[in-house]
């Protein structure tokens, strides 16, 4: 009756590797912006699922360590909302952004409020939210070791190279702190979240560690415990889907029609609510900024299964 029982994923998800294997190295590029990401190889591609009742897929280089980048802000939101419940919200939006995922334009306008918490901007302001709630970076690795059931490390030489290069994010926390909306220290909030941004995973354990965004927030493991609430977890599929791919949002929408969060690491975490999540990760990007042959994977998936949130 349910699709989840006459599906077979793990050959579902063979059949995509298989497909778009040829096409690795041919389009796009890999984020540039630090050594660490620059020298990665185009010819990778990964996939991985885990379903509600705890069934699992994966195939290509699912098992291949990558850098999280701006997924992290899907966890870090969680946590947030999990602490603080709606006063997180006094100091960010919810509007899509239509601009550069780090512009300073629309914070001037909107007096340091960043638009949602997926840009740049507003990935920092949560931080500091955190900052001033928890230690934000051994809270950060307790929440994702337990989500997804082993334990979860950054890379240094990451988590210093984006310190290093990261002058835009300087300026936006500066500017939000220029309108009183940043409470701690610039540098101390921002060391938190390049180190949120430093996260190594692979696609299977983004695929757990995200389980509870189609389990109405229950934990992938924990019987009982709830990582954020039912109504939290709708929230932050909506945001998914309407801020959580960069400026493609209403493309991904209109050709996944998922809740979709992805990284400049070629990594993109998909949602399919009381269903599964699902990870694909290859590093080439497109002009947007979202893996290039992961958006044509999770395009075949929903293809395929016929899963929407439609
Ligand atoms: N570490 C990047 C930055 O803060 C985030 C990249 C991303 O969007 O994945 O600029």
């Amino acid at each position: 009756v349910y699709a989840r029982h006459s599906m077979n994923f793990q050959l579902i998800l063979e059949e995509i590797v298989a497909t778009l294997r040829p096409q690795l190295g041919q389009e796009g590029a890999v984020a540039n912006y630090i050594p660490a990401l620059a020298r990665v190889s185009t010819n990778q591609f990964g996939i991985a699922l885990r379903t509600v009742d705890g069934h699992e897929a994966a195939a290509g280089d699912a098992f291949t360590p990558f850098s999280i980048q701006s997924i992290s802000k899907l966890f870090a939101l969680s946590i947030g909302m999990r602490l603080m419940g709606e006063e997180l919200w006094d100091r960010i939006g919810r509007e899509p952004s239509g601009n550069p995922f780090n512009s300073l334009v629309q914070l001037e306008n909107e007096q340091g409020v960043p638009r949602n918490p997926f840009i740049n901007a507003g990935a920092i302001a949560v931080t500091d939210r955190l900052v001033s709630h928890c230690e934000g970076k051994i809270e950060m690795l307790a929440q994702l070791s337990s989500v997804c059931n082993e334990a979860v490390h950054y890379n240094p030489e990451v988590a210093a190279s984006e310190a290093a290069t990261g002058y835009r994010n300087v300026a936006l926390a500066n500017f939000m702190k220029s309108f009183g909306k940043i409470d701690n220290d610039v540098a101390t909030v921002l060391d938190v979240y390049f180190h949120h941004c430093a996260i190594e995973m692979n696609c299977l354990q983004l695929a757990r560690a995200a389980g509870y965004l189609c389990r109405d927030g229950a934990h992938p493991y924990l019987a009982d415990r709830q990582v954020v609430t039912e109504r939290q977890a709708r929230r932050i599929n909506s945001l998914m889907l309407t801020c959580g791919t960069y400026d493609a949002a209403g493309e991904f929408a209109f050709l996944i029609g998922l809740p979709c969060k992805s990284g400049v690491g070629g990594g993109i975490v998909a949602v399919v609510p009381d269903k599964l999540t699902l990870c694909v990760w290859s590093p080439a990007l497109d002009s947007t900024g979202n893996s290039l042959l992961g958006r044509k994977a999770l395009e075949l998936f929903v293809a395929r299964t016929g899963l929407s949130v439609f």
